[in-house]
C-alpha cells in the first residue's frame, strides 16, 4: 500500500523528533540541538545530534542521518512503509492511503506470513505428537510456557504441502529458510522454537533433535534470510523486553531450554543467544532496554572463554556486565528447576562484574602463592585485557584497586600496565612522525611548553599559529601529538600519547610551570638561535662554493636573525 505524500508530511509534522528519539536514547541539550550516544554505533562520547526544528538527526561518528522515518527504519529494522505504519501506530495518527492504489505487499511481508504459517503448522503437529509432549513434560516445560513460546514439532514431512495449500510457493519457502539444499524440509523430527522479532513476528526457527540416535546436529537454526539476521537477534526478547526495560537488567543465557526454564519460573528478565557469539549489534540492541547484563554461562573453561568474549563486545558500549556463578555442574535450566526463582535471584545479587569474576577464578588468594611469576603475569594480563575495554576511567580504577589489593602490588604500577593497553586501536600511529628525540634531552622551555599545553588546551591555537618556527624545534613532534587529541583535562587522555610523552606528563604533572608568554619567548629565542647557528655553519662550510647571491641571502638572513635574537 502506498501512503500519500500529504499523509507522510502530516505524520512528520505531528511527531516530535525529541519525543521519538528520546524513547530510544537519553538526550541532553546542546545549544539549539539535542545530543545523545549514537544508537547506531558504539561510542563513548555523544556524537549523535537531533535538531528539534528540522526534525533531522545526524551522527558525526558513523554518519547515520535522516528524518524520523529513516530513524525508525534503521532502529527498528523496518522498510519505509513499515516505518510509517509503526510511527502512525505509536503516535496514534490514523493511516491514509493514496486513492486507487493496488495492494502491493512487500516480499518481507510474504516471508513473515510463510514463517508464521509454518509456526502454526509445527504447533498443530505437536498436538498430535505424543513423543514431543512427553519430552517437554520430562524437561519440565509446562503447557503454558509451550504456548507462550509457541514451541512446536517438525515431523518427518508435511510442511511443504501444508504451505503450498496456504498459497506459498517453494521459492518463498526457500527464501524463508525452511528448505535444505536439496529442496526438502530443513527441519525434521525436531522440537521447534520459533525465533520472534521484538514485535513477536516469527522470523526464523531453532530446532532441537528429539532422538539421540541420529547423527544430525543437536541444534539447527534457520539460515540468514531477508528477515532473519542472527547478529542482531536475541531469543525471547519479544516476551521479556518490557520487564527488562522496567528493571534495567537482563539475564543472558545460552539456549532455548535455559530461556524456557527461567521464564517459566518467573525470571522474566531473560534473553538467549542464538548459538552465535555476541556482536556489537547485540550490544546496541540490549542497550535500548537495559544497562546491566548478567551472563549465565557454563562454569567450564569454554563457558568462561565465552563470557570473556561477550564482555569484550558488550562492555565498550557502556553496559555493565556481570558474571553469574552457578554451583558446579548446574546450568540455569537445572538450577531454577531444583532451587526456584528466589535462589536464582540471590545468585544475581551475588554476581560481580566480569573483571572481578575473572580474578575470583584465576587469582584466588589461596592459589596466588603457588603460581610462578610467569603464570601470575599471564593471568594479570588477561584481567587487564578485560579491564581495558571498560570505557569509564573511574570504573577502571576501581578494578585496578581490586587487583592491587589482591596482588599486593602498588595501584600505580597496575595502572601503568593498564594504560599501555588502553590506547585507542583506531588511532593510527604514524611511525615516521614519532618523536625521535628523547624528552630528557629537550631544553627547559620545550619541556615547559608541553606541561603548559597539558594544562591549558586553549593554548592550541597559539601553537598552531606559530607552527612555522616551532616545527624547527625538537619538541614539535610531541606538540603535534597533543594537538591531535581533544581534551579538557590531559589526565583523561594521557594514555593516548606515546610512551615517552605519557610518562613525561605523568611524572612532571605536579610541576609548576611558567607563564605561557615567557615560555613562548624562550622557545622563539631557541628557534632563532638554532637557525642562526645553521646559517653561520652554512656560511663557513660552503664559503667557496657559494655564488654571490646565495652568500648575500645568507648574510642578510643572519642579520635579521641576529637582530631578532637581541630583541627577544
Ligand atoms: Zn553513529
Amino acid at each position: 500500500m502506498i501512503f500519500s505524500q500529504q499523509f507522510i508530511q502530516e505524520l512528520k509534522s505531528r511527531i516530535d523528533v525529541v519525543e521519538l528519539v528520546g524513547s530510544y536514547v537519553t538526550l541532553t541539550r546542546a545549544g539549539s540541538r539535542m545530543r545523545a550516544l549514537c544508537p547506531f554505533h558504539q561510542e563513548k562520547t555523544a556524537s549523535f545530534y537531533i535538531s528539534p526544528e528540522t526534525g533531522l538527526f545526524h551522527c558525526f561518528g558513523c554518519h547515520a542521518a535522516g528524518d524520523i522515518i529513516s530513524f525508525v527504519q534503521q532502529i527498528e529494522n523496518l522498510d519505509f512503509n513499515q516505518a510509517i505504519r509503526f510511527l502512525a501506530e505509536k503516535f496514534s495518527v490514523p493511516l491514509e492511503f493514496e486513492q486507487g492504489d493496488i495492494v502491493d505487499r512487500s516480499e518481507r511481508d510474504r516471508l513473515l506470513e510463510a514463517l508464521d504459517a509454518a509456526c502454526v503448522y509445527f504447533s498443530e503437529a505437536m498436538d498430535q505428537s505424543k513423543e514431543t509432549k512427553n519430552y517437554l513434560e520430562g524437561r519440565g516445560i509446562s503447557p503454558e510456557t509451550t504456548a507462550a513460546l509457541r514451541i512446536g514439532y517438525a515431523p518427518e514431512s508435511g510442511l511443504i504441502s501444508y504451505l503450498k495449500g496456504k498459497g506459498f510457493n517453494r521459492d518463498l519457502m526457500e527464501k524463508a529458510g525452511l528448505l535444505n539444499d536439496q529442496g526438502k524440509e530443513k527441519f525434521r523430527n525436531r522440537l521447534m522454537f520459533p525465533i520472534q522479532d521484538l514485535y513477536g513476528k516469527v522470523v526464523g526457527f531453532g530446532g532441537r533433535i528429539l532422538r539421540k540416535d541420529t547423527k544430525a546436529p543437536k541444534y539447527l537454526n534457520s539460515p540468514a534470510t531477508p528477515v532473519f539476521e542472527k547478529k542482531r537477534m536475541l531469543y525471547g526478547l519479544n516476551l521479556t523486553r518490557d520487564f527488562i526495560r522496567k528493571t534495567g537488567f537482563v539475564v543472558l543465557v545460552e539456549g532455548y531450554m535455559d530461556f524456557a526454564a527461567l521464564y517459566q519460573h518467573g525470571v522474566v528478565n531473560v534473553a538467549a543467544a542464538l548459538g552465535t557469539s555476541f556482536t556489537e549489534n547485540h550490544a546496541i540492541l540490549l542497550k535500548r532496554f537495559a544497562k546491566k547484563i548478567y551472563l549465565c554461562f557454563d562454569a567450564d573453561s569454554a563457558g568462561m572463554a565465552a563470557a570473556l568474549r561477550s564482555f569484550k563486545v558488550l562492555a565498550p558500549g557502556g553496559l555493565f556486565v556481570y558474571g553469574v556463578t552457578l554451583p558446579g555442574g548446574e546450568d540455569p535450566d537445572s538450577f531454577v528447576k531444583t532451587r526456584g526463582k528466589e535462589d536464582f535471584m540471590m545468585l544475581l545479587d551475588k554476581a560481580v562484574e566480569i573483571p572481578v569474576f575473572l580474578s575470583n577464578l584465576t587469582l584466588k588468594p589461596e592459589i596466588i602463592g603457588g603460581l610462578t611469576l610467569e603464570e601470575k603475569l599471564d593471568r594479570i594480563n588477561t584481567v587487564l585485557d578485560v579491564i581495558s575495554v571498560i570505557p569509564d576511567r573511574i570504573r577502571q580504577s576501581y578494578y585496578v584497586k581490586d587487583l592491587s589489593v589482591r596482588l599486593s602490588v602498588p595501584e600505580r604500577n597496575i595502572a601503568t600496565q593498564l594504560h599501555a593497553r588502553t590506547r585507542r586501536p583506531f588511532q593510527k600511529r604514524e611511525e615516521d612522525s614519532r618523536p625521535e628525540t628523547p624528552l630528557d634531552s629537550l631544553k627547559e622551555a620545550e619541556k615547559g611548553i608541553l606541561l603548559l599545553l597539558a594544562r591549558q588546551p586553549n593554548l592550541k591555537p597559539q601553537i598552531r599559529e606559530n607552527k612555522e618556527w616551532l616545527e624547527r624545534l625538537p619538541v614539535y613532534p610531541f606538540l603535534v601529538e597533543m594537538l591531535n587529541i581533544e581534551y579538557e583535562r590531559v589526565s583523561d587522555v594521557i594514555h593516548f600519547f606515546s610512551d615517552g610523552l605519557n610518562s613525561f606528563l605523568t611524572l612532571r604533572e605536579q610541576e609548576v610551570s611558567a607563564d605561557a608568554d615567557v615560555v613562548m619567548r624562550a622557545l622563539k629565542r631557541q628557534a632563532v638561535q638554532q637557525e642562526l647557528g645553521e646559517v653561520k655553519k652554512k656560511l663557513e662550510a660552503f664559503q667557496d662554493g657559494l655564488n654571490e647571491d646565495e652568500r648575500n641571502d645568507l648574510l642578510k638572513r643572519k642579520e635579521v636573525l641576529a637582530k631578532e635574537f637581541h630583541r627577544l
